[in-house]
């Protein structure tokens, strides 16, 4: 579709599509498995819906707090840091698309790996930012000497989730700090969605590196997909140029229900480490599973695995899985389309997956026979 109504930039942007939220069930009115766009498959903190219902009233009349303060400065005190170097917003899409256009957008092409969240390509045909695809390694790695070594006047920003998406590998602390060290007069942007299942926090790294952003999510380790609410950990004046294009854009971003509940999640710590801690034990009885049944499965730091099988194609499996009610997310492009990435969900949820896997490559197996 288009119409004259539209604006030249309209006509000329390439949506993100997200993973598909179903709406009833699945085959044979079954429930669905959802393992599929990297939610939590526990619910959040009890203590997050009390302080959700605790603003259920008419305070709601009333505008929430345009700076965040009490969100802000409960984050600052769980990574020891002061609420100057914490910006929050709806959803780390939206920490970012601030991001790309505060800290990314200059002349000189911002560098991401070819293999990455697809997102960062929708930001900057948005903003007009022009990019260079870094490929992965053979093995889907990043390389790190090829963001260390890029010459550093022609590029204007780096930017790469860790663990990387949707590959789940994770890059050392050590590594990270080699990249952000190697190219101090760009702003390298550590996109930590899937942080807390394993890996080791670049916030570590803000008080020496002025060029160091971090960025967070409340929807995966924090079971908060559904309230939106993501957040940017730097130094000050990083934090101050998303703050003026979120004053330029939206004063409240955040609603009253989502500031309560997202202080709430950050302040019951454990229930945090035991969700997360059974989502990565369930993560690796799940890659051995796969592996047991001829799958190479990558390395994960997330609460998904990527993996592929050497004789069953990526998208047959991702349709078969479809049909027994288990959705997967699988990407049609170069270098990956054999691989499905599958979130962690629960034991039982695992379970069913790998039977329903079994059932597929069982009727493809007698279909070859
Ligand atoms: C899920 C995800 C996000 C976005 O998270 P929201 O906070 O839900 O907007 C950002 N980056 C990566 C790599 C993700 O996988």
């Amino acid at each position: 579709m288009s119409s004259p109504f539209w604006s030249r930039l309209v006509g000329g942007l390439t949506p993100y599509v997200p993973g598909e939220q179903p709406k009833g069930a699945g085959p044979d009115g079954r429930r669905l498995i959802k393992l599929n766009t990297n939610e939590n498959p526990y619910g959040p903190s009890p203590k997050v819906i009390t302080a959700i219902e605790s603003v259920l009233n008419e305070s709601l009349r009333l505008y929430p707090d345009p700076t965040a303060y009490d969100l802000r400065k409960t984050i600052a005190e769980y990574y020891r840091l002061t609420p100057d170097h914490v910006f929050v917003g709806n959803g780390s899409d939206e920490v970012l698309a601030f991001v790309f256009q505060a800290l990314l957008a200059h002349e000189k092409p911002i560098l991401f790996p070819d293999i990455s969240y697809s997102f960062y390509p929708v930001y900057c045909a948005l903003y007009g930012i022009d990019y260079r695809l870094i490929p992965l390694d053979e093995d889907l790695a990043i390389r790190v000497e090829d963001y260390t070594q890029a010459e550093q006047p022609s590029i204007g920003g780096i930017i790469f989730p860790n663990p990387n998406a949707p590959t789940g590998r994770l890059l050392s602390l050590v590594e990270i700090e080699r990249i952000v060290a190697g190219q101090p007069d760009v702003v390298v942007v550590i996109d930590e969605a899937y942080i807390d299942f394993g890996g080791e926090s670049a916030v570590a790294l803000i008080d020496r590196f002025p060029n160091v952003l971090v960025t967070q999510s409340l929807s995966k380790s924090r079971s908060l997909a559904g309230l939106r609410v993501g957040l940017a950990l730097g130094q000050p004046a990083l934090i101050e140029a998303l703050v003026r294009v979120k004053d330029s854009f939206n004063s409240y971003p955040l609603d009253r229900l989502a500031l309560a509940g997202a202080k709430a999640a950050f302040e019951d710590e454990a229930y945090f480490a035991q969700t997360c801690a059974r989502i990565i034990d369930a993560r690796e009885a799940l890659t051995k599973a796969l592996v047991s049944r001829g799958f190479t499965v990558l390395p994960s730091g997330a609460n998904f695995v990527f993996a592929r099988h050497p004789k069953q194609g990526g998208e047959q499996l991702y349709l078969g899985l479809r049909q027994q009610g288990v959705m997967v997310r699988h990407f049609n492009k170069p270098r990956i389309a054999e691989f499905l990435r599958i979130t962690v969900g629960t034991p039982e949820e695992n379970q069913s997956l790998l039977a329903a896997l079994d059932a597929v490559m069982g009727i493809a197996m007698s279909a070859t026979n």
